[in-house]
Parts: structure tokens; sequence; C-alpha cells
């Protein structure tokens, strides 16, 4: 074989395969490039019949002997072959840097910048997946939970946002490492998580996960050298239980969450209970509005009495909302609604303008009776409601001292900077104060020495059952021994029986309050007894 036709079948199989690897490139990002498919399929048959065509004429020339022309043309071939390659090469290279740059896109558009984990879109999406994989005739569950922090709200205003944020980024990896591989997790959106646990074989295998997430947020946080505490309310749908689409075990979970959140406890699963108590919500909200607007509030007065002396030294103002068709409200099912949806302020100016107005009545009735009012944390650190309130006072001429405002041992805490400045200016315009709720927080002794507040109030859960109860009677009297040591009174709420008073009386609690000494009603039926001249009335003269 000539040396013309060696170089000749070489030249013409190197472009052959030159053209094949260009081909196998091609094919493999063909699948990337569905949009032009049929372009790329032309130019791949193209480079493959380009390929073919140059193992054949090798073929022809191995069999024939190659003539001067020849080499000329599989050197040309090879050429083309090699513009073929980097024309190939480019357009793959195009591609792959579109598709990578178009999967970088759909993860940002999937998941979470802050956290990293997948949005909420993403999440349902997975949800519907694993609720379409599902196989009927295998007895597993599957868990859908939605995680709200608390406190972080409180944390966000008081830190700022980027703190927020890198608190959120902490909460999310720690959420990531407690759950399962299998598990899905998920940033709903603000401090709102979500997950899914599956497969949960036994409905009893969800209470050592659910611990693992508490427990994973018990260990307070250490954000920029700041110590932070959050907690978490959750929610609990089971699929197939509770629903068998995304969108209602979504809403159920919610519905849970939020009864959580309400009844400040760690998990709520969704029952039909919840879904009727949800209406009723809705019901209530829509209400309370044009309740307030239209004065069909109304307030009840508990009395107060001195244990020493047996006399009635206050009383204690409860709202209560008197309902068309659901009857009379408690607070506590329309306050936290209230707060949660931005009506507390016109609430609270509302009982506030109701409380001055009683005291002004009472004063030309000369009965002069100071009043306690429960105040939401939101509207004491309102300015506004404190304009309201001095603006009130003076209107009706009103002493100092006849109004005393109860805040919670929480909202103290909670915001103690603020709520602690606020507090001191309203004492110094004359407005008395008393901790609501006491020994149900952690007050630091810090704040309570500095604070300027009368009275501690020791919380119902104490004292209701105070006959019999060791613990409850050690807690009450290291309080009573807290409050005086401190120079504050004290006064014990939730006084059910004339044992209990005794036991208060006998450990020197200064002041009681209780359905024993009087349950809380309108104030007219309140001056009634106190006019009356049987003096069991008040039943005051149960405690002489
Ligand atoms: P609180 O401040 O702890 O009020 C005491 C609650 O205990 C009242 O419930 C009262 O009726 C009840 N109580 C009094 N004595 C006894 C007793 O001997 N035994 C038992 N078991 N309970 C007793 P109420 O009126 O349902 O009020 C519930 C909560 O609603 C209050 O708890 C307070 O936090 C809130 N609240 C009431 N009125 C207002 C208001 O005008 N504004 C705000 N922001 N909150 C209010
Ligand atoms: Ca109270
Ligand atoms: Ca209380």
């Amino acid at each position: 074989m000539s040396p013309l036709t060696v170089w000749s079948v070489v030249l013409a199989l190197l472009a052959s395969a030159l053209l094949g690897a260009s081909l196998w490139r091609g094919t493999r990002i063909f699948r990337q490039a569905r949009e032009y498919a049929r372009t790329w399929l032309m130019l791949l048959s193209l480079i493959g019949v380009l390929a073919l065509g140059s193992a054949a004429y090798a073929w022809l020339l191995l069999r024939h002997g190659a003539q001067g022309s020849d080499l000329l043309q599989a050197a040309m071939l090879l050429v083309v072959a090699g513009v073929v390659g980097i024309v190939n090469a480019l357009g793959c290279s195009v591609v792959e840097d579109f598709a990578r740059i178009a999967a970088l896109e759909q993860h940002r558009s999937r998941h979470d910048e802050l956290t990293g984990l997948p949005r909420r879109s993403f999440f349902v999406g997975l949800l519907e997946r694993a609720i379409a994989h599902h196989d009927a005739s295998v007895p597993k569950q599957m868990a859908v939970m939605m995680m709200d922090l608390t406190r972080f709200k409180a944390i966000n205003d008081r830190m700022g946002h980027a703190y927020g944020d890198l608190l959120l980024q902490e909460v999310a990896l720690r959420l990531h490492r407690t759950l399962r591989r299998t598990d899905l997790l998920a940033r709903m959106g603000g401090d709102e998580f979500g997950a899914v646990i599956d497969p949960v074989e036994d409905p009893q295998h969800i209470a050592p996960i659910v611990e693992h997430v508490l427990a994973a947020l018990e260990e307070p946080f250490a954000v920029q050298g700041h110590r932070a505490d959050v907690g978490m309310s959750i929610g609990l749908a089971w699929f197939p239980d509770h629903g068998r689409d995304s969108a209602t075990l979504l809403r159920h979970a919610k519905t849970a969450m939020l009864e959580s959140k309400r009844r400040q406890r760690d998990l709520v699963v969704y029952s039909e209970v919840l879904e009727a108590g949800d209406r009723d919500q809705l019901d209530i909200l829509s209400g309370l509005r044009r309740a307030v607007e239209h004065d069909e509030l109304i307030v009840h007065y508990q009395p107060q009495v001195e244990l020493a002396t047996g006399r009635l030294c206050g009383v204690e103002a409860l709202v209560r909302w008197p309902h068309s068709h659901l009857g009379l409200i408690a607070p506590d099912d329309f306050v936290p609604l209230a707060e949660e949806h931005g009506l507390i302020n016109l609430l609270s100016d509302w009982v506030i303008d109701e409380v001055l107005e009683q005291l002004r009545r009472w004063r030309e009735q000369g009965v002069s009776l100071p009043i306690s009012t429960n105040i939401s944390p939101v509207s004491l650190l309102d300015r506004r409601f404190y304009d309201t309130l001095l603006r009130g006072m003076r209107a009706r001429t009103l002493t100092p001292g006849e109004l005393k405002l109860e805040i919670t041992e929480t909202a103290v805490m909670a915001d103690s900077e603020r709520v602690v400045n606020m507090i001191r200016e309203l004492v110094r315009s004359g407005i008395r104060f008393a901790i609501d709720d006491f020994g149900t927080g952690y007050s630091s002794l810090e704040y309570l020495k500095t604070l300027p507040v009368e009275e501690l109030k020791i919380d119902k859960g104490f004292v209701l059952d105070l006959p019999g109860n060791d613990n409850d009677a050690i807690i009450v009297r290291a309080t009573i021994d807290l409050a005086h040591k401190l120079g504050r009174k004290v006064i014990a709420e939730g006084v059910e029986s004339r044992e209990t008073l005794e036991l208060l009386r006998r450990w020197g609690c200064d002041r009681a309050q209780g359905f024993h000494i009087g349950e809380p009603m309108p104030a007219e039926a309140l001056t009634a007894r106190l006019n009356r001249s049987d003096p069991g009335g008040l039943r005051l003269i149960a405690i002489n």
C-alpha cells in the first residue's frame, strides 16, 4: 500500500472519528434542548451522514488505492469535520450553559433565598407528588405540619430585620437537621414553616418526632453574640384521615396551628371540632368590630377585698360581649382574636372609655372605688392610647390613683425595655399598675425591683386548689414574701372558698378576689349590693 493511500485513509478515518465524537456529544445534549429538537435533529443527521460518508470514503480508498487528489480531499474532509466539531462543541456548551442557568433559576424560584428551603408553591407540588404516589394498600400515613415560631415577631421588632433573618436561618438549619431524609421541610413565609413527615407507620410514632423538633429549638440561639429564645406552635393534619388533597391538608394543619397558638400549646392535632371553632372565630371577628362601634360590649366588675379588714378596696373591670346567637362571649374568646387581627386598640379604647365613665358615675353617687383594668401590651405600647387615656381622665377630672392597669407578667418580660419605659411614664401621670398572672411567666427579679408597680397578682392557677396542694402553697407563700420584701402589695385571684381565703389571710396576703367574695357583675348590681343594708350582700361579712 502506497504511503499516499495510507495518509489518505488515515485522514478520512480521523474525519469520521471526529464527526462521530461530535455526534455523540450532540445526542447527549439533545435531551436538554427540546425546544430546538427539530433543528438539532437535522444538524445531527447531517453530521451522521458526513461521518458515515467519511468512513465509506476511507473504505473505498483502502480497496482501490488513493490518487493524488484523494489526499487533498481527505484533508479537506478532516478540515470540514474539524469545523463541524467546533461549531457543534460551541452549540453544545451554549445549550449546557443555558440548561445550567435554567436549573439554577428553577432552584431559586422553588427555594427560599434566605434559608434555602423549598418555598410554599414547590412544597405544595412535592406534597401533591407524595399524595399521588401513596399506595392505598399500604396502611401508612403522612403527617402534614404547619409550624409557627413564637416570640419571633417581638425579637425581629426589637433587634432588627437583619438579626431576624440570621435567626431564621439558624432555625431552618436546626429543623433541617432534626427531620429525616425522607421528610419534607419548607418555609411557608415569614416565621412559618411547613413539614411533611412521610411515612409514619403508626400515628404513635409522631410524638418523638415532634419532641425532637421542639427540643431542637429549646437551646437558646446565639446570633451575633445576642441570645434569642424562640418556641414553636405546631398544627398537624393526617393524610388521609384529615384530607386527601394538599389544599385541605394544609388548611387543616393551619387551623390546628392557630389553635395551638391560641391555647399556647406546643402541638394541636386537627379535629373537626376545631373546624367548627374556626367558623365561630370568623363569625366573632366580623361581629366584634361592629359590636364595639355600636357600643354592644359590656363591662362587669369583680370586687377585690382587703384581707386584714375585709373591706372592699377595688374592682376589676372584665369585658364581655353579649352576642345575638352565641350568648355571652368571654374575653378569652375574643381578646386574643382582637390582638391578632388589629382590633385591640379599638377594644382597649372602648373599655377605657367605659371604665372612666363608670368612675365618674360612681363619684357622682358618692362611691369611691378604684378600678383595675386589663390592658393588652399592644395598646400599652401605642402612644395614641396613652394620649386618649390621659385626655379621658382630664376631661372627667378624675383623681390620679383611681385607675389601675393590669399587665401580664409575660407581656412585661417579652418587651421589657419598652414596656417598662411606658409603665414609668404612665405612673408619673398618676396611674397605678399591677402585674397580672404573676407566676406564669419568668420575671427577672432585677425588673421587679425597678418596675414601679404597686401590686403583684398571683395567678388563679396557683390559688384555685390551694387547700390541699402543697406545691401551690409553697409558690403562693414565696410570692407573698417576695412581694413584701420588694415593698409591693400582693393580691390573689381565684379565691373560691372560705378555706383558701383564711389561708391567704394567715400568710399575710394583702388582698383577694374570687367567686367566694363576689363574681364579676354589672356595675349597678355591685352598687345595689353596696347600698343594701344586708351586710352579707357582698359576702364581705364572710371574711371577718
Ligand atoms: P384575668 O385578668 O386573669 O382575669 C381574671 C379571670 O378570672 C376573669 O375571667 C374572672 O372572671 C375569673 N375569675 C375571677 N374569680 C374567679 C374564681 O374564683 N374562680 C375562677 N375559676 N375564675 C375566676 P374572665 O372575665 O373570663 O377574663 C378572662 C381574661 O380576659 C382576663 O384574665 C383578662 O386577661 C382578659 N380580659 C378581660 N377583660 C379584658 C379587657 O378589657 N381588656 C383586655 N386586654 N383583656 C381583658
Ligand atoms: Ca386581670
Ligand atoms: Ca389572671
